[in-house]
C-alpha cells in the first residue's frame, strides 16, 4: 500500500487556471488568505467533485493507493465529505476523510458545523474503502473550546484527529494548546510540525501521534525545512496538495538514505493501522478496465484547462 498521509483533494484543479493573487503574498498567512481560503470558499458540489476526481485519478496513476485527506469548503460544509467519499470509493482509492473545523469565517458556529460534519460522516459512512476522522484546520484558527470539543468527539467515537500543527511560526503555540485541551488522542495525524521543538516532537510520539512531513509544500510556502522531525521515528510523508507522487516527495527530503527509507516504511505501517492489510491486487482485465476509466476521466477533466496558470508557476 502506498500512502499519501496528508493532502487536500479539494485543491485538485488549482494548478489549472487559478488567478494569480494580487498583490503577491509575502508570507504564509497571506498565501492562505489570498489563495487557499479564497479557493475553499468558492467550492460547490460540482467543482469539489471535479477537483477530487482529478486528484484521486491522477494519484492512482502515480501509484498512490491510500490517501489521508484534510477538507474545507466553508460555504458547503454539510455533506461535503460524502462527495469526496463517493469519488474515492468509485476510483478504488482508500481514504481517511475529515472536515477541518475552523472559526476563521463564521466563528464558533462555523467550527461546530465542521465538527458535526465529521461526526455525521463517521456515523453514516458504509463505504468499504473509506473511513472518517475528526478534523481541525489548525489551532491558530480555532478557540480552546473547539479544540476541547474535537478531542471529546475523538474519544466518544473512537477515532483519530487530523490537524495542521506548527506549519508556520504563526502556529508555534499549536502543539501546546492541542495538548493542554486534551486533543492529542492516540493515532492522531499532525501535519507539518516545522516549528515544533524537539521536546514537542518526542511528546507527540509518546502520545501515539503521527507526524507528517510535506517537504515540497513547506519549501513552496517558504515556512522552512522540518529537520526537527528527525527527533522521532513516527514520521510519514504527505504531499499537502501537490500531485500525489510519493517518489517525488521522498526525493525532496534532505535526509540520509536510511531515514528516507524509514519514512516510507513508516507510511506503510500507518496505512496498515488505518486500512488493515492490503487487499489482493485486482485481476488483470479488471485492472486494465480501471486504468482506462481513470485515464478517460483525467482526459475529460484536462480538456479546456491545458495551460498552467500564473499561480501554478509561482507556487512551484
Ligand atoms: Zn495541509
Amino acid at each position: 500500500m502506498t500512502l499519501n498521509a496528508h493532502t487536500h483533494l479539494y485543491s485538485g484543479l488549482a494548478r489549472f487556471g487559478m488567478p494569480a493573487p494580487d498583490p503577491q503574498p509575502r508570507n504564509f498567512v497571506e498565501i492562505l488568505e489570498r489563495v487557499w481560503w479564497r479557493l475553499d470558499r468558492a467550492l460547490d458540489e460540482q467543482s469539489l467533485a471535479a477537483a477530487a476526481s482529478f486528484y484521486a485519478a491522477e494519484a492512482r496513476a502515480l501509484g498512490t493507493t491510500a490517501i489521508i485527506d484534510h477538507h474545507e469548503s466553508p460555504n458547503m460544509i454539510e455533506g461535503s465529505l460524502d462527495i469526496l467519499a463517493d469519488v474515492c470509493q468509485e476510483l478504488g482509492m482508500r481514504a481517511l476523510l475529515c472536515y477541518g473545523a475552523t472559526e476563521r469565517n463564521g466563528g464558533i458556529a462555523e467550527a461546530r458545523r465542521g465538527l458535526a460534519e465529521c461526526r455525521r460522516f463517521i456515523l453514516s459512512n458504509r463505504r468499504p474503502l473509506i473511513q472518517g476522522a475528526i478534523g481541525l484546520h489548525a489551532a491558530f484558527t480555532v478557540s480552546d473550546e473547539t479544540i476541547r470539543a474535537a478531542g471529546d468527539l475523538c474519544r466518544d467515537l473512537g477515532v483519530r484527529l487530523h490537524v495542521h500543527v506548527a506549519e508556520d511560526a504563526v502556529d508555534r503555540d499549536g502543539f501546546r494548546r492541542l495538548a493542554a485541551n486534551h486533543a492529542l488522542v492516540e493515532g492522531s495525524i499532525l501535519a507539518h510540525g516545522v516549528h515544533l521543538s524537539s521536546d514537542e516532537v518526542r511528546a507527540a510520539e509518546r502520545a501515539g501521534c503521527w507526524l507528517v512531513h510535506n517537504p515540497r509544500s513547506n519549501r513552496a510556502n517558504g515556512v522552512g525545512y522540518a529537520s526537527v522531525l528527525r527527533a522521532s521515528p513516527r514520521v510519514v510523508l504527505g504531499t499537502d496538495g501537490f500531485p500525489s507522487d510519493m517518489h517525488a516527495e521522498a526525493a525532496a527530503l534532505d535526509e540520509v538514505q536510511p531515514l528516507v527509507r524509514q519514512r516510507i516504511e513508516t507510511s506503510v505501517a500507518l496505512a496498515k493501522e488505518i486500512f488493515g492489510p492490503a487487499l489482493p491486487p485486482p485481476a488483470i482485465a479488471e485492472a486494465e478496465r480501471e486504468a482506462q476509466l481513470l485515464w478517460k476521466r483525467m482526459q475529460d477533466l484536462r480538456e479546456g484547462v491545458s495551460d498552467v496558470s500564473p499561480m501554478e508557476k509561482q507556487h512551484r
